[in-house]
């Protein structure tokens, strides 16, 4: 598929988030007697940072994956040691050594 589509094209890049200013970027609120789910930021703790709302529940997870994926990039760059304390890239990179004829499966 190329070109450019109209309407709510999907696109797997980074949106610019802040932490949500209704629940403080802690996902959840105050109820009256036990913390709710915030309703402004999709239970996420973030929005865009351009509009300040929450995105769509589908933007959203791909934003976090996307963000996930450039954080622990830049712990991998940032040393051997917080790789290990990471923990999943180590085991992420074992799977994959084993290859055929161990267990390689990464959820694909
Ligand atoms: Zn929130």
């Amino acid at each position: 598929m190329t070109g450019k589509s109209h309407g709510p094209a999907f696109k797997a890049k980074p949106i610019d988030l802040k932490h949500c200013h209704v629940c403080k970027g802690k996902a959840v609120v105050m109820g009256v007697f036990h913390e709710l789910p915030c309703a402004a930021c999709h239970a996420s703790g973030w929005v865009s940072a351009d509009t300040g709302e929450a995105l769509p529940p589908e933007v959203l997870v791909t934003q976090l994956g996307l963000l996930l994926n450039i954080y622990q990039q830049r712990l991998i760059a940032s040393g051997e040691a917080l790789r290990k304390a990471w923990g999943t890239d180590r085991n992420y990179q074992e799977g994959n050594r084993l290859g055929a004829g161990g267990t390689n499966y990464t959820g694909d």
